[in-house]
């Protein structure tokens, strides 16, 4: 048993805990015996022995409580609270016995009744703090808690309107307030407590039904007190109520203070409703007596109230209803549904209009290398920056996933091709989530109505061929136009061919030169795969590697473009030139095997391991770091480089840098270009060389395509260039003759030598 009770082993050794459980067992065994006492009365002059067992029992509660807070240290506030809560009610007690001096009772309300009072505002804290672990008290709940409330308040009206009435006759009004306030701050309390056993994911410890009875003997012991409070006197059987409530609650906190799971964990406690039906039940009774005999006006009022109340959730279950099912509950945007809902009616006005599809790019990579909080963050307020450039009347959802659609009404296609600007930039500024500073991008498409339809599902249809034509050319947006139709078949007659290429050989590499920024020279080139299409002629690698990791293609397409890569370098070798080189590497190929099957494949070429670079991008390696970074490690430890592709895309520190086992940054293209317009950007790219030299990393800048930023380069102290202002990708027969021509000292005697 010991073992499911993680705190009994925290609480130390195993006799510390059975030392612990003595103010238990006491309390227990006295709590009997003052029962049993009362049964018998007079034959055990229970008027005597009654008070001490009853004080006993009460201080035994009170060290159970002790042990409870110092054997969860101080960490378990319910603990604190209901263990402040009994001690108050105990030292109110031993008070009001210790001044008695004789006499049989008080009047109706003494000092010790600060003490007794202090008990509610203790407990409440306790039942506070359990409340304060659910995130954002929902309306029904509230609505329970507040029909419970009045029901409560409707009963004690019935109950004690009599002790009010015969106030007058009895103590002062103020007494009699006093007196009357109890039980209803007993049943306040109880009502919390049904709200809190009735809401999901709430948890009040496995002896729960012991605070309820606890609470209820309590509500009970003071309702009979205000109902007689004349005749009481110390000893009396309503002092039951109160001993055994002690007793009761003590047991409970005991139990919260031992841990372990509670039932209600695994929702098998208390329905939702049970609240709702005792409260209505309970004013229904009283609307019942209130017909058969004369009772407070004020009861029946309440028990009305309650009734009314009661059904407000039932008028509005419906509509509460349909809102559930049409917003998205992450953004509070219409969902999937909602859409179809309202494109339907504004369809079916013949309204004109673009629907756009949004699909966030590489949103998959951020929730796996970041989590998925951070996720749906980001996805809350990417929908606020989208939401920012439309109007109160646009439609705008979320269709699940990174996917949102917007619908505008009366768009030419050219304001439809503007706003899908507008949309993308929005994004243009990073998100900052916490620490994390997330820079994505989204891919739209677009379709129009009446052009390409008035049918939802056709719209919707054409609108996503857009979005993923728009993501495949990585074009950011695109407008559907009839030649991308047949779209899902399109696919997957790509990827038929797709499949057919990787057999037939259809693949080939065209070669880049990376240029050496002191010399000029060329000591390696960056292989890039072309396929050549039997019908479409040679596509770019981002018109298919999507689908073809989609598809699951790449480690097969990677083996195919390493073979050719070391077998081409060797063959260079052997023709005199002395050149490595590079090639990328998407991130579902980074697998334990790699290094032995890349190591295999140079032995059998006879390439030295030197001669071989691989390029991952930056958010590959973000996406599982500490896996990917141990199989780098090995490749790099065998000799092989690695460089870091499209550095500053994505988003991981600079500072993640140091871990990295690498030789190589590669600057992304979108820093070199922008050198162009923005002076920033050249600061930008000064401090990243700055760094990256510090980490002893070389720079490689990507995209250099004229001579003004190769200047600039040169002087911010870039090692490496590469760009169609020196050569655009070469077919591999084309390498050595461009490097005789144009590259200067260094490869020019490796050549020659
Ligand atoms: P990358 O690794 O960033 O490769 C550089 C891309 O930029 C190449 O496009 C290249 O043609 C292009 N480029 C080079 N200089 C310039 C310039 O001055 N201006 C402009 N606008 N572009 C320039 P490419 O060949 O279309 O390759 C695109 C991407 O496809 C590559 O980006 C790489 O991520 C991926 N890729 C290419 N080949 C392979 C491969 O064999 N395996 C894998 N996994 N990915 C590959
Ligand atoms: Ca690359
Ligand atoms: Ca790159």
């Amino acid at each position: 048993m010991r073992a499911v009770v993680p705190r009994e082993a925290v609480g130390g050794s195993a006799e510390r805990t059975e030392i612990s459980r003595i103010p238990v067992i006491t309390t227990v065994v006295v709590s009997a015996l003052y029962v049993v006492g009362l049964l018998l009365g007079d034959r055990v002059r229970f008027e005597v022995i009654g008070v001490w067992l009853g004080i006993g029992a009460e201080v035994a509660a009170v060290a159970v409580c002790v042990c409870a807070v110092l054997r969860t240290r101080l960490t378990q506030w319910q603990v604190v609270f209901g263990g402040a809560a009994v001690t108050a009610y105990t030292v109110g007690d031993v008070y009001y016995l210790s001044t008695l001096q004789g006499q049989q009772a008080h009047a109706v309300i003494s000092a010790a009744d600060v003490a007794y009072f202090a008990f509610y505002p203790l407990m409440l804290g306790a039942l506070a703090v359990t409340v304060r672990k659910l995130k954002g008290v929902t309306w029904p709940l509230l609505l329970d808690s507040l029909v419970g409330a009045l029901a409560a308040a409707s009963l004690m009206a019935m109950i004690l309107a009599p002790v009010l009435r015969s106030g007058a006759g009895g103590g002062t009004t103020f007494e009699m307030i006093v007196v009357v306030i109890y039980p209803v701050l007993d049943l306040l309390l109880i009502t919390a407590v049904g709200g809190l056993l009735a809401s999901r994911g709430l948890d009040l410890g496995p002896r729960w039904l012991l605070l309820v009875l606890g609470l209820v003997l309590f509500a009970a012991a003071d309702i009979a007190f205000a109902l007689g409070v004349q005749d009481y006197v110390v000893g009396s059987a309503v002092d039951t109520g109160w001993i055994l409530g002690i007793a009761a609650i003590a047991l409970w906190i005991d139990g919260v203070a031992r841990g372990g799971v509670s039932f209600r964990h695994q929702d098998r406690g208390l329905p939702a409703v049970t609240m709702l039906m005792v409260s209505t039940t309970a004013a229904v009774a009283v609307l019942i007596i209130g017909c058969q005999m004369p009772i407070a006006p004020l009861a029946q009022v309440l028990a009305a109230l309650t009734l009314l109340l009661a059904a407000v959730p039932l008028l509005f279950r419906n509509r509460m209803l349909v809102t559930l099912a049409t917003t998205d509950e992450l953004t509070k945007l219409p969902n999937r549904r909602g859409l179809v809902t309202d494109l339907r009616g504004r369809l079916g006005g013949r309204h004109s209009g673009a629907l756009f599809f949004l699909d966030l790019d590489r949103f998959k990579d951020v929730n796996d290398a970041l989590g998925h909080s951070v996720g749906d963050a980001l996805l809350v307020q990417v929908s606020e920056r989208f939401a920012r450039p439309l109007r109160p009347n646009d439609l705008f959802a979320r269709l699940g996933g990174d996917e949102f659609a917007v619908f505008l009404d009366g768009l030419s296609r050219e304001e439809a091709l503007v706003v899908a600007q507008r949309l993308q930039a929005e994004l243009t500024e990073p998100i900052q989530i916490g620490t994390a500073s997330i820079k994505i991008s989204v891919s739209i498409g677009i379709a129009l109505t009446p052009e390409n339809g008035t049918d939802i599902s056709l719209l919707m249809r054409k609108a996503d061929i857009a979005m993923f034509r728009a993501k495949s050319t990585r074009s950011g947006h695109h407008l559907y136009s009839s030649m991308d139709d047949d779209g899902g078949a399109r696919k997957l007659r790509t990827l038929q061919e797709l499949r057919a290429a990787l057999v037939e050989g259809q693949f080939e590499l065209h070669y880049q030169p990376k240029v050496n920024l002191p010399d000029d020279g060329v000591t390696s080139v960056e292989a890039l795969v072309r396929w050549n299409h039997p019908l479409l002629g040679q596509l770019p690698p981002t018109s298919f590697l999507p689908l073809a990791e989609e598809a699951g293609l790449m480690p097969q397409l990677s083996t195919l473009v390493l073979e050719a890569a070391v077998g081409q370098v060797s063959r260079w070798h052997a023709d005199g030139l002395t050149i490595s080189v590079a090639v990328n590497l998407s991130g579902s190929c980074i697998q334990p095997d790699l290094p032995r099957q890349i190591l295999a494949l140079l032995e059998q070429h006879g390439t030295p391991p030197q001669r071989l670079m691989l390029e991952i991008t930056e958010d590959m390696l973000m996406a599982d770091p500490v896996h990917s970074a141990k199989i780098l490690a090995r490749l790099r430890n065998a000799g092989i480089q690695i460089s870091i592709d499209d550095f500053g895309t994505g988003y991981s520190s600079l500072a993640y840098l140091r871990d990295l086992p690498a030789d190589e940054l590669k600057l992304d293209r979108s820093f070199i270009t922008a050198m162009r317009t923005d002076p920033r950007a050249g600061g930008l790219v000064g401090s990243i060389i700055d760094l990256a030299h510090s980490l002893d990393l070389r720079v490689v800048a990507e995209g250099v395509d004229n001579a003004e930023t190769l200047v600039e380069l040169r002087a911010l102290g870039c090692d490496l260039a590469q760009g169609f202002h020196f050569a655009k990708p070469l077919p591999a027969a084309k390498v050595a003759p461009w490097i005789t021509k144009h590259a200067l000292p260094a490869t020019a005697t490796s050549l020659l030598g």
